[in-house]
């Protein structure tokens, strides 16, 4: 059975990248300059426009004419934070069910569809939304609308096929998470900083609980959160708003608004009192490492200019080989093969900043953990440049150039905050929020969240490693033959970051 393969990969690659292609290790990745030309194109760039379906769908146009192809992302307002407590897992298992057959379309139709034009498409769960994308030829848009419309309203599903998808969802969940010692370290990391939120609780769900999810689940919360009402379509590529309208019209325009999943309050954190720290030690570590989690403000729950401070911060700590932490540990103490930090603010509750780092050579974890700290409490203690500022900001500028020059991803930036409390006027003004921060308002930033009492700190060990003092990088690792690498030992998770 070749079909849920390649799901499970769809769905494994699915979450990783949710959390990969927007960590800040991938913002930060070496980029080509941008060229006067390429900035003067970006200047000209075509408006972005909204408009609301009677049935409640918002949809968003991203226009792009660069090339005759289009970009269809249907991102519904329901994820793993919505969950019912004991039913982990059923966002994620409902996304693969929705590749399932509807009234009109047999199982595989719809992808095959995609496929033989030669398209893309995937889907994606997270804590705060699920989304299903497909990248086609412009003159297939109506297609692949017709097929996203029907499956939110259309889909069915009986024992038959719940059942042996719920037994390929608990095998991406042994790949992914219980074959993986990093993995389960984020896990046990998040469980710990999250003391009431249910961002405590994996998207996968937990094991005991995902056993039991049945088809009466997937379907109550199919109903109750896959409407109109609770979605955003965005369209991105060689297309016009009025083109989008008489499409969207013929296709979502037909579905009908079924729930009202109302607004989303869900348990909030109460304020952090005391540091913690999680180890785990495992034979089939090769790379040991240690991360450091701080709660702090999203986007959505910040104080005007917290999270932009947070991003500045994040920047000059620890995004990229200039940051200080990349500085200090790797090119003047030479005791990491990988170090940094990243702010991780696209979140409908509270978001999280992150430092990590691994040792190189015969430098040990110890050492390495007590550098990051170094750090951290320098700049808490003596702030930041006004010259640090002005380079993070340069940053930020041209990584945000660099994003909109991609089709999906910045679909993906204006779906990810539509669906975690932003408006479209609040993700435009994001530059200029950025430009109109001061140095006083990073230091603030570091000043109040920067605090032990608000994080936890994950070891990863080899087993056979008595204690973090005598973690070292094993011999024949890139570490140990002196690979420098700014994104290693960067946690990878399950949520997004723009
Ligand atoms: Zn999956």
């Amino acid at each position: 059975m070749t079909f849920p393969l390649r799901r499970l990969s769809a769905g494994c690659l699915a979450i990783a990248m949710a959390g990969a292609m927007l960590s800040p290790a991938f913002a930060q990745a070496p980029q080509p300059a941008k060229s006067q030309a390429a900035a003067e194109a970006e200047a000209k760039r075509p408006k972005i426009e909204s408009f609301t379906l009677e049935n409640g769908l918002q949809v968003v146009v991203l226009p792009d004419h660069r090339a005759p192809i289009a970009t269809q992302m249907v991102w519904y307002k329901v994820g793993s934070a919505d969950e019912t407590p004991g039913v982990s897992g059923i966002a994620h298992f409902l996304e693969h069910l929705m590749f399932k057959g509807t009234k009109t379309h047999k199982e595989g139709e719809f992808s095959n569809a995609v496929s033989a034009i030669g398209g893309e498409e995937n889907a994606f769960t997270s804590y705060d939304y699920t989304a299903y994308y497909q990248q086609v030829p412009v003159e297939q848009l109506k297609e692949m609308m017709g097929f996203e419309a029907d499956r939110m309203e259309n889909l069915v599903l009986t024992d038959e096929v719940v059942l042996p998808e719920r037994d390929v969802i608990l095998e991406e969940r042994r790949m992914r998470i219980d074959n993986d010692p990093g993995a389960q370290l984020s896990e046990a990391v998040d469980a710990a900083l999250f003391q009431n939120s249910h961002y405590g609780i994996p998207v996968i769900g937990w094991r005991h609980e995902m056993e039991k999810l049945s088809r009466d689940d997937a379907i109550a919360f199919y109903n109750k959160y896959y409407t109109p009402n609770n979605a955003t379509l965005l369209v991105a590529g060689d297309v016009t708003l009025d083109q989008v309208r008489a499409m969207a019209e013929e296709t979502f325009g037909k579905v009908k608004r079924r729930a009202e999943p109302g607004e989303r309050h869900r348990p909030q954190e109460p304020e952090p009192r005391a540091e913690r720290t999680v180890t785990l030690s495992d034979p089939r570590v090769t790379q040991p490492s240690v991360q450091t989690t701080y709660l702090v403000p999203s986007e959505n729950t910040a104080k005007p200019s917290e999270a932009e401070s947070l991003d500045l911060l994040a920047d000059i700590l620890g995004g990229g080989a200039t940051s200080r932490l990349y500085r200090a540990l790797v090119v003047d103490q030479g005791i990491a093969a990988g170090t940094g930090a990243y702010y991780q603010g696209t979140a409908l509750d509270d978001g999280q900043f992150m430092t990590y780092g691994t040792p190189r050579g015969e430098a040990t974890l110890e050492q390495v953990e007590k550098a990051v700290d170094a750090e951290v409490a320098k700049i808490v203690r003596e702030g930041v440049t006004p010259a640090e500022l002005e380079a993070a900001k340069n940053r930020v500028r041209k990584a945000l150039i660099y994003q909109r020059d991609n089709q999906a991803s910045m679909a993906r930036r204006y779906g990810a905050a539509l669906s975690t409390g932003q408006t479209i006027a609040e993700i435009e003004s994001w530059p200029d929020r950025i430009e109109a921060v001061t140095v006083d308002q990073v230091n603030a930033a570091a000043r109040t969240y920067l605090q032990k009492k608000r994080s936890v700190t994950g070891t990863l060990l080899p087993a056979s490693v008595e204690s973090s003092a005598e973690a070292k990088a094993p011999d024949g690792s890139p570490a140990a033959a002196g690979a420098v690498d700014p994104t290693a030992g960067a946690p990878v998770s399950g949520d997004t970051r723009s």
